[in-house]
């Protein structure tokens, strides 16, 4: 976790915006890497993982802000979620993993 995505035939190393502009416009496209020009398939369980902590950390700071500060207003939860929801968006390249794509068809 917490690192960027690599081929995985070769280990070649992809940049943060390369994998997020892949995973933002066809998130399930198959690819080939650049560097060994071997087909394969952003997997993106990781994102789901994200998306759960995500939806935690949300829940859990919103109750601490309350629970903290009881005269926290509407606005304070709104403008803390808003920097969870930047801060997952932003983490997102490094939970993409990429997977060895199966070439065998079936006949
Ligand atoms: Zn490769």
């Amino acid at each position: 976790m917490f690192r960027l995505p690599v081929c995985p035939h070769c280990r070649a190393v992809y940049r943060y915006g390369e994998v997020n502009r892949m995973i933002f416009f066809h998130p399930t496209r198959e690819r080939t890497c650049y560097h060994c020009k071997k087909s394969m398939k952003p997997l993106l369980r990781g994102l789901f993982l994200l998306a759960a902590i995500y939806l935690a950390v949300c829940f859990g700071s919103t109750i601490a802000i309350v629970n903290i500060f009881p005269n926290a207003t509407a606005l304070t939860v709104f403008i803390v979620n808003v920097c969870w929801t930047v801060l997952a968006f932003m983490l997102r390249p490094f939970f993409v993993i990429f997977k060895a794509n199966e070439q065998k068809k079936k006949r």
